[in-house]
């Protein structure tokens, strides 16, 4: 499948001079959904993971089926002052401001195989820190999988000697 005419692109959101990728057109089509997690699982099949690990909102929407088709679990990473139990936090730097993900102290087993999942990798900021977190926590990045990678925005140089798997490429 040509998982690219599935996509669509938006000018000017959610800020002027941005093309956004909108991955809605490709989950509302039962087909396109279905086939790009399964060619996230070809991808994690062999990596011997413990649990995926998903940023809010859109990695959960990637994250939970992949985690659910490997018989793995899924853990989430939020937005500081969601998760209910005791979290850790990173800071983490975006264009003009800082930004925070959280996660459950207790959400990952020390030593544990972790696959990271979202929808896209662009300035790799979310998914370094999604890293971050992990890493506080012990577990061990085994692979980075996203349906869409920019690749202008070089975020692979922010996950030096972590494997990553994109779907898409523009
Ligand atoms: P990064 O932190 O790599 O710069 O940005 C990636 C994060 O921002 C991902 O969690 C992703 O959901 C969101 N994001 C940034 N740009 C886009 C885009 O064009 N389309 C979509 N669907 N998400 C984006």
């Amino acid at each position: 499948m040509d998982f690219k005419t599935k996509i669509r692109e938006i000018l000017d959101f959610p800020t002027p001079g941005v093309q956004f990728k909108d991955i809605t057109t490709l989950l509302k089509d039962g087909e396109a959904y279905h086939q790009a997690i399964d060619e996230l699982v070809k991808y994690a099949s062999d990596k011997k993971v413990d649990a995926i690990v998903g940023p809010e909102a859109r990695g959960f929407v990637i994250g939970a089926p992949l985690a659910y088709a490997l018989g793995v679990g899924f853990i989430p990473v939020r937005k500081p002052g969601k998760l209910p139990a005791e979290t850790v936090e990173v800071v983490y730097d975006l264009e003009y401001r800082q930004d925070r993900l959280s996660i459950h102290r207790d959400a990952i087993r020390p030593g544990s195989r972790i696959l990271i999942a979202d929808d896209l990798l662009a300035t790799g900021g979310t998914v370094k820190a999604t890293v971050d977190l992990i890493k506080q926590l012990n577990g061990q990045v085994v692979g980075t999988a996203f349906l869409i990678e920019l690749l202008y925005l070089n975020g692979r140089d922010q996950l030096e000697n972590i494997d990553i798997f994109s779907l898409i490429q523009y």
